[in-house]
């Protein structure tokens, strides 16, 4: 029999500071994963959105004018009439989310830190900077710690960077996290089969996808091959050392909406049997704390036992898009043990990994309230929660 997927609702959370919110600035918030933060956003425990920011495409027009949506709900009534602002760091937020093209997120981040406000990032300029933490938090929380030495070493005062990794990686790492603490990782042979919003909007033009696979994502191939040596390595006090994981990547882009599928193979450091492998998966579970927060699941990983699963239009919901979904586990006749899994590439991979991580984040104590002085926003109280 089938393990059931998680829903994702099984939660009810206390508020944050007493009630108080924190208020949250979106960069790049018309585009596709900037949508999903802004409607992740409404109704949050923790998070009020009070500023969008885009190109000079967008700029000053109301949210709902400028921005093309995708999603299935309405534009959230918080986000509809919101003025778009530029990347002047002047907004009124304790901190922002970073879903920038790449061509213009990693200044726009840097002056956003350098402002003061914390930058959670999901683009790619930052991640495997030395003193940066590429944060997944049910792998990598203790990463954390590299915050300080990165605001020493740039002279920040009160702002920082955290990112989330690439959306393949992503899927990947919440799938070896359990693996790795149980059994030990030596090698990992990866096919991605991914879906078209993982290129933004438009993406791909239809001439080239529909009825179709391209075998090439430029630069996403190298992402998965060092990514995860980050996050499933150490923070030593000083620097982060990698993993040491033999990994090759090949990634494809095929006609799927949502939901990217990854075909791994993986060699172990101790013999496992398949059974220890299903188990190590689907036990995971995640400490208390972690699970309290309102975007986590206390199991990220479900396991599937038919044959023809996961499927992206199928199970790419599992956990409102949070949870990994793996499959067909069975040996490998040149590693030790073959599955498949799939991961929501908007969700997982990119706007609920940063709402995850902004949760963690507030959680340990890392926002500070903004005050306005005089037309201009600084730092006020620090509270921890
Ligand atoms: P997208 O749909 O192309 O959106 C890009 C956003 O950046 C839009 O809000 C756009 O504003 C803004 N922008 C572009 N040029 C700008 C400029 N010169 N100044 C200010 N804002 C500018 O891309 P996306 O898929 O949402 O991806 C956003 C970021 O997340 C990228 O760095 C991407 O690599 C990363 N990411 C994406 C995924 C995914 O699955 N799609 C997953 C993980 C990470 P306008 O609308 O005003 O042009």
């Amino acid at each position: 029999m089938s393990a059931q997927l998680p829903s994702g609702n099984e939660k009810r959370m206390p508020p944050l500071n007493a009630g108080k919110k924190w208020r949250v600035g979106v960069l790049g918030a018309t585009g596709l994963v900037g949508q999903r933060i802004v409607s992740l956003l409404a109704n949050h425990p923790w998070f009020e959105l009070t500023e969008v920011a885009a190109s000079e495409r967008s700029f000053g027009k109301l949210y709902a004018e400028a921005v093309r949506w995708h999603l299935d709900v309405p534009v959230p009534e918080a986000a509809r009439n919101l003025e778009v602002k530029g990347l002047d760091p002047i907004l009124n937020c304790d901190f922002v989310f970073s879903a920038l093209d790449s061509s213009v997120a990693g200044p726009a981040e840097e002056a956003f830190a350098g402002a003061g406000y914390p930058v959670v990032s999901n683009s790619k300029n930052h991640r495997m900077d030395p003193d940066v933490p590429l944060l997944i938090p049910e792998v990598n929380a203790a990463h954390l710690d590299a915050i300080p030495v990165q605001q020493k070493n740039r002279g920040y005062d009160g702002g920082f960077i955290v990112t989330n990794p690439n959306c393949s990686t992503a899927g990947l790492v919440l799938v070896l996290k359990p693996l790795a603490d149980a059994f030990g990782l030596e090698e990992i042979f990866v096919v991605t089969l991914q879906a078209v919003s993982g290129a933004g909007y438009p993406g791909v033009a239809s001439m080239d996808i529909q009825g179709n696979v391209v075998p090439f994502i430029s630069g996403e191939e190298e992402k998965m091959e060092s990514e995860p040596q980050k996050l499933l390595g150490k923070w030593d006090g000083t620097r982060f050392i990698g993993a040491g994981l033999g990994l090759s990547a090949h990634c494809n882009r095929v006609p799927v909406l949502d939901g990217h599928l990854e075909c791994v193979s993986l060699s172990l450091k101790k013999i496992a049997s398949l059974n220890e492998v299903h188990e190590a998966l689907s036990n995971f579970e995640v400490e208390a704390d972690l699970a309290a927060l309102p975007s986590a699941l206390r199991r990220p990983v479900a396991v599937l036992d038919e044959d023809d699963r996961p499927q992206p239009r199928r199970d790419v919901q599992a956990g409102k898009g949070m949870a990994a979904v793996v499959g067909r586990i069975r040996e490998c006749p040149l590693l030790d043990v073959k599955l498949t899994l799939l991961s929501h590439n908007l969700v997982r991979g990119a706007a609920g990994a940063a709402l995850l991580n902004a949760e963690l984040l507030a959680a340990r104590g890392f926002f500070n309230r903004r005050v306005k002085a005089e037309g201009k926003e600084s730092l006020a109280e620090s509270v921890s929660g």
